[in-house]
């Protein structure tokens, strides 16, 4: 079975390409999921309180805008939640891929597999892009959110070009190439390799 990581920035559109793999038959393992369920974990819950202040709600668990708000802003911050968050994430992972351990290839789909450490979990990895107008566009219509809060989060991403050059595949969502031929090439080279394994 081979690991294939998806990545792309907030708005590139992950998670819609990440759905056609999965009408495929493809198991998608979400980190995003897998981060939130961690953040009702009691230990986690406390070593999140500690770093990040007063970010709980009235019944004491985590308050996700609260947070968004304090470590989007402060780099320190959310490297320091990161480091709580990322190797339970990794973990849980693991644990994941065991139960899929027959399929032909399995997706982890995460917008910061670099910047978390988790392409070292991946052997394979698909980038999915789109230029910077039409993503923030996409975030305005799907989020509650200003322009300077997409703006926000995108500084704490790494670029495309970046994310591109340590990909294996790009899946270009801008609109106007089609995207499901794209994915369709992706997903019969990745059986063709698995098949070789
Ligand atoms: P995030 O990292 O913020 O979760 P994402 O990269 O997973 O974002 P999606 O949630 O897949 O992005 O897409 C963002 C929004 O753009 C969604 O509302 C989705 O329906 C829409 N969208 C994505 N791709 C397209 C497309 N090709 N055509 C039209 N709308 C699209």
């Amino acid at each position: 079975m081979i690991k294939v990581g998806i990545t792309g920035g907030i708005g590139s559109g992950k998670s819609t390409v990440c759905s056609v793999f999965a009408l495929l038959g493809i198991p998608v393992y979400s980190s995003d999921a897998a981060a939130k369920n961690v953040l009702e974990e009691t230990e986690v819950i406390r070593q999140i309180a500690a770093i990040a202040g007063d970010v709980l709600t009235e019944d004491g668990r985590i308050d996700r805008k609260k947070l968004a708000d304090v470590v989007f802003k402060d780099k320190q911050k959310l490297e320091q939640l990161n480091s709580i968050v990322h190797p339970a994430v990794a973990r849980h992972f693991e644990t994941w891929c065991a139960a899929y351990k027959n399929a032909r290839y399995v997706l982890k789909e995460a917008a910061i597999l670099f910047e978390s450490g988790a392409y070292k979990q991946v052997e394979k990895i698909i980038t999915v892009t789109a230029p910077k107008t039409l993503k923030i566009k996409r975030i305005l219509q799907r989020d509650r959110i200003s322009e300077q809060q997409v703006e926000e989060r995108m500084v704490n991403q790494m670029n495309d070009e970046e994310k591109i050059k340590r990909s294996d595949y790009t899946v270009l969502n801008d609109e106007q190439e089609l995207v499901i031929p794209q994915i369709l090439q992706i997903h019969t080279h990745l059986l063709k390799l698995a098949g070789a394994n």
